[in-house]
């Protein structure tokens, strides 16, 4: 029998997701399951890694049927994932010692402030390619370390196995306990340019380097598993945004895409070349795989799709996030009127967090159009905010932008980042770029798709959106825009 189809398993924040490719990438069969959110305090979010594995691996056997394969014709699997999510667990029984501290959770922020106030930001920085913050791994590994009672004693023993959801998975279908690049580069505690975890940073943190993973390249064998009945290659872990940046088969540098969910993750490759931000950007991984490890700038935008669901749902001016398109193209244009969502403060490159939202240039004619234009046009405005941060950082123009995520199918929004940015926004077929990119990497692995050449002339373009403004104009827009950004930051930058 042929083996002419990848699992994808697409391990999100909110929901586990199995997904099937055929042989020439398409999707075949599809199928996802929420699971719980616990939150034990303001500001802490963890998840069962239990519920993880189990949805995981419901919606795995639900796809294969969906799709009328057998496991038999399963070349390989490939895992993406819901990054710096970590979790501890025992090395012979499998067993977690505590939740998974997922990313969101800000249990370690004094943790961070210490480190900070012991001046160790920079050598985390540099070493990293991070910025020391509660969302990474390594202080969320130091807290279960502290608090679990035994934990750390056990450890030193090499009884307990660290790691992220990528690894958890692996663990439970294979029994090895291994990462990949991409994956170790979000965990505060692995050097980005040697490639190995740091026994400097891991002494910082009083984590025992007896429960890391072994880092393996992003493509490639890491076990096999015979959950599904037979034997089946684990051959690609990546994480989500990496993943979807080799999804969008953006494999050379100044490549670039984002992603527009909740919040918005710009990625653009930088090649071979790790490239330091000065606008608080971060330096992370891409993959690594067939000898060469290549890198990608990141940053994100809190508050993207996330206004959309404020729109519907706190000032009801929406009845669905699909909506907000009809209502912003009643009106020609915004009116001069600026939304700035700084709900949660302000990221790169303002990097506010005390800052909140604002609406500026209200007249007795601004109406619910506007309200809505203005806030999709936030979530341009601010993506290219980040972007224009990127092309300073790596010296070069990016030459178009690859987009995808909930958001991306409004096209009122992607004409606005076009003209906003004045280059060209494309959007490809595939949406499910993110489980694209795993599915990609593990049939490289094992030789279902023969090079990076033959998977980008697979990537077609659904939509291109041409820039349609004049310089001046843009210019005009992009001043009003930051004279509204002003308003809402606490320190004028
Ligand atoms: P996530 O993976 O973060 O849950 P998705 O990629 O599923 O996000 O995108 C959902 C987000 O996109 C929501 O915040 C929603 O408000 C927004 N969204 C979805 N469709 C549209 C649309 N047509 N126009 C504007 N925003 C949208």
């Amino acid at each position: 029998m042929g083996k002419n189809f990848i699992l994808a398993m697409d391990q999100g924040t909110t929901s586990s997701r199995s997904i099937i490719f055929d042989g020439e990438g398409s999707i075949r069969a599809s199928a996802a399951q929420e699971f719980e959110q616990i939150y034990p305090r303001p500001g802490w979010v963890e998840h069962d890694p239990e519920a993880i594995w189990r949805t995981q691996i419901e919606t795995a056997r639900a796809a294969i049927v969906q799709a009328k394969i057998t496991a038999d014709e399963i070349a390989a699997i490939g895992i993406t994932n819901q990054r710096e999510t970590t979790v501890l667990w025992e090395r012979a029984t499998g067993r977690p010692i505590h939740n998974a501290i997922v990313w969101q959770c800000r249990r370690t922020a004094d943790v961070c402030e210490d480190l900070k106030a012991r001046g160790l930001e920079s050598e985390f920085r540099r070493k990293t390619g991070l910025v020391v913050d509660a969302y990474f791994s390594g202080t969320k590994i130091k807290w279960l370390l502290d608090n679990v009672s035994g934990a750390k004693l056990r450890a030193a023993h090499g009884e307990i196995c660290f790691g992220t959801i990528d690894s958890w998975l692996l663990f439970r279908l294979t029994g090895e306990h291994a990462t990949d690049f991409s994956n170790a580069s979000r965990t505060l505690i692995f050097d980005i340019h040697h490639l190995q975890w740091d026994d400097t940073l891991l002494g910082c943190l009083d984590v025992a380097p007896e429960i890391l993973p072994v880092v393996l390249p992003t493509s490639g064998v890491f076990g096999t598993t015979s959950v599904f009945g037979p034997e089946i290659p684990v051959a690609a872990l990546c994480g989500d945004q990496q993943s979807a940046l080799f999804g969008q088969a953006a494999f050379n540098a100044g490549e670039s895409k984002n992603t527009y969910g909740t919040g918005c993750f710009a990625l653009t490759n930088t090649g071979e070349e790790a490239v330091a931000s000065n606008h608080g950007l971060l330096t992370t991984v891409a993959w690594g795989f067939e000898g060469k490890v290549e890198y990608a700038l990141e940053g994100s935008v809190f508050i993207g799709g996330a206004v959309v669901q404020w729109l519907r749902d706190e000032l009801r001016l929406i009845s669905s996030a699909a909506e907000s398109e009809t209502v912003a193209a009643q009106v020609a244009d915004n009116g001069g009127v600026y939304m700035v969502p700084a709900f949660v403060g302000l990221g790169a490159p303002h990097w506010d967090m005390q800052a909140r939202g604002i609406i500026t240039g209200l007249t007795r004619g601004a109406g619910r159009g506007h309200i809505v234009r203005a806030a999709l046009e936030s979530i341009s405005f601010q993506s290219a905010d980040v972007l224009d941060s990127m092309q300073h950082d790596v010296k070069r123009s990016v030459p178009a932008l690859k987009v995808d995520g909930g958001a991306s199918n409004n096209n009122l929004l992607m004409q606005h980042q076009a003209d906003v940015l004045g280059i060209p926004v494309l959007r490809g077929q595939v949406v499910e770029t993110t489980a694209l990119g795993a599915a990609y990497l593990a049939g490289l692995a094992v030789g279902l798709w023969k090079s990076r050449d033959e998977l980008k002339s697979r990537w077609k373009l659904e939509r291109e959106f041409v820039p349609q403004w004049s310089k001046e104009r843009r210019d005009l827009e992009r001043a009003a825009w930051r004279s509204a950004v002003n308003k809402a930051l606490t320190t004028v930058s």
